[in-house]
């Protein structure tokens, strides 16, 4: 059947029940029974990801197995350690005509002693089955558009791939950035994360005998107790969606002398980056009272965090639209639009989300809510299923269907880019009204 140039594919491909009603969207179905096609070929690389997990910016394994097999697709050019990253690396299929450029993030890094416990193995896999679906649909429709398919690298810890491939260039000309990730309580479009910095402070004060002679010396512990406990008494005007971690991490040299050295951390969240900086002066103030007070000089070191993460509605809106429309709709249901969904993590996709128009799409695998969180022994196990696997596929044909409304549907890149401005302005407004 052909209605409005577009082939009809039924949806009954090998994996799916066969008392599953085909997908409704035309398109949709085309990217679903493509998808199920790939399905032989993506378990062995996803499982060899998860298999063979590697820390931030350590990820060869993955970069070496992930551009093999995108150099093996025909259409796609391939440039390895990209952007001045070893392990960072692009995909680029292009139409031969001009037309919107779409973005798909795979994630490749596992971590410490807990292996591929975020499941980054489905976020990669997600992206690559996205790609090469979009690039399909492209090639039999004949329509205009770029896609880009960025390994990142580093995204665990402080790393921040995403932010080196935003300074280093790699975003330039590119209309939206889609991406995905598992977790066991969420499926939605509607994702934001918190923006956070980690301060690493030290007090540099003046060793003396604490019994002999102490007016001699300067106590750089004092310094850092006051500093906590200035932080402490600040909790009480904060906004409830601030966090404040603080650890001493030297907390001088023995009982009795005077501490010439100590030193701490303190981690800050909030649900904005303009929030995040007005708490980062805050603590800051605290962190100089205690130099004040004792004489010690104070030593304060901010290690970039990651932007919170503004989730583009009309994208996001899309993505619900098509993971509605796939057959087998697993729980829990994608909340109506409006109801953001929090996540409190961070990720550097935040700092692409103000750039460009993002989604960072979260979805839940099996077993479900009452099992092992990102980051447990648990979640690494079952990041390696075949149900999860089954997910990441499903989230792969969902992405593919947002990009290609951006490719497809005359304006709708335009109402993308509208609300992404929109978003960004309210940011602007509500943090100057102090209301985050
Ligand atoms: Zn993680
Ligand atoms: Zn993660």
């Amino acid at each position: 059947m052909e209605v409005d140039g577009f082939v009809f594919v039924n949806g009954n491909e090998q994996g799916r029940k066969n008392d599953t009603p085909p997908v409704s969207d035309r398109i949709l179905s085309e990217v679903d029974a493509f998808v199920e096609r790939l399905r032989d070929t993506l378990w062995p690389l996803n499982r060899f990801l998860h298999e063979n997990p590697e820390l931030a910016f350590e990820e060869y394994k993955a970069h070496d197995a992930l551009t093999k097999f995108m150099r093996s697709q025909e259409g796609w050019k391939i440039t390895p350690s990209a952007y001045g990253m070893d392990t960072a690396w692009v995909a680029t299929y292009e139409s031969g005509r001009t037309g919107p450029v779409v973005s798909f993030n795979a994630e490749m890094d596992a971590l410490p002693n807990l292996g591929h416990a975020c499941g980054h193995n489905l976020i990669a896999t997600a992206a690559v089955a996205a790609s090469l679906a979009t690039a399909e649909i492209m090639k039999r429709h004949n329509l205009p558009g770029k896609i880009l398919l960025f390994g990142t690298p580093g995204e665990e810890g402080t790393g921040g791939g995403k932010i080196r491939l935003l300074e280093a260039g790699a975003y330039r000309n590119v209309d939206i950035s889609l991406i995905s990730h598992p977790g066991i309580l969420n499926n939605s479009p509607f994702v934001r994360t918190t923006a956070f910095a980690r301060l690493e402070i030290e007090y540099f004060g003046h060793a003396a005998h604490a019994a002999n002679s102490p007016w001699l010396g300067i106590n750089a512990l004092d310094a850092l107790v006051i500093a906590y406990n200035a932080i402490s008494t600040l909790r009480q005007q904060t906004m409830p969606s601030d966090v404040i971690g603080i650890s001493i991490t030297n907390g001088g040299a023995a009982p009795n002398i005077i501490h010439a050295y100590a030193a701490g951390v303190v981690v800050i969240r909030a649900a904005s980056s303009h929030r995040l900086k007005q708490l980062q002066e805050k603590v800051q103030s605290c962190i100089r009272a205690g130099a004040v007070a004792t004489g010690a000089r104070e030593g304060i070191k901010v290690i970039q965090g990651y932007a919170d993460h503004v989730p583009n509605r009309v994208l996001a809106r899309s993505y619900a639209k098509y993971w509605n429309l796939l057959p087998d709709i697993p729980g829990p249901s994608i909340p109506p639009e409006g109801q953001v969904t929090w996540v409190k993590a961070s990720t550097d996709q935040g700092n692409i989300s103000y750039v460009l128009p993002s989604v960072n799409a979260s979805f839940a695998i099996p077993p479900g809510p009452n099992r092992g969180q990102p980051h447990s022994p648990e979640f690494e196990k079952i990041s390696g299923s075949k149900n999860a696997f089954d997910r990441a596929l499903r989230v792969g044909k969902v992405l593919a269907g947002t990009a290609l409304d951006v490719l497809r549907k005359p304006g709708f890149l335009d109402d993308v880019k509208s609300q992404w401005r929109r978003d960004m302005e309210e940011i602007e407004s509500q943090t100057a009204a102090g209301l985050i």
